[in-house]
């Protein structure tokens, strides 16, 4: 009786472990293909700073800003678009792009709302909405309502968290 038990639990076991189990497993890790096109881009602080050098990583990882009227971008009247410089998520049209005034380059709108995460800053006493790239969760600057018609919006952007795609020329 006590022979019979064991021989049967062990059986259980086996089919447990190799067989009906096992095939479910394999095929519950496998992510279709529609969820893998929205996984983001995630990697350690480590591998940030080592990919992105020190200046990119304290604004995009840190939420530094760069002082006014120095970045790259401030003055780039240039067309093409302009991509996260931390994944290439392609972020703002030049055609967007305007001379706010404020030292950083602005644009009136993104590629995209889905590109762009908002998030409420109240960080130096201060009630702001900053903007961070959807795809990897990089600080771009803030968003504020006083920018031009037609969207009304002003998107304050670092040019260290930004890189330019110049277009193709014919
Ligand atoms: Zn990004």
């Amino acid at each position: 009786m006590f022979r019979k038990a064991v021989i049967v639990i062990v059986v259980l076991w086996l089919a447990h472990n190799f067989s009906v189990f096992g095939q479910q497993q394999d095929t519950a890790y496998q992510i279709p293909d529609n969820l893998m096109k929205q996984v983001k881009v995630e990697k350690t602080e480590a591998e940030w700073l080592e990919e992105l050098g020190s200046e990119k990583y304290n604004i995009l990882r840190q939420c530094s800003t760069e002082p006014p009227f120095t970045g790259k971008y401030y003055k780039h009247n240039a067309k093409g678009t302009y991509v996260c410089a931390g994944c290439g998520a392609e972020l703002f049209g030049s055609d967007t792009k305007y001379e706010s005034g404020s030292g950083w380059p602005s644009f009136f709108a993104a590629i995209g709302k889905d590109k762009i995460k908002e998030v409420l800053d109240t960080s130096y006493g201060m009630v702001r909405t900053e903007i961070k790239c959807a795809n990897c969760d990089g600080h771009l600057g803030h968003v504020f309502t006083d920018g031009p018609p037609p969207t009304g919006l002003r998107y304050c952007v670092n040019s260290a968290s930004i890189d330019f795609v110049p277009d193709a020329k014919d």
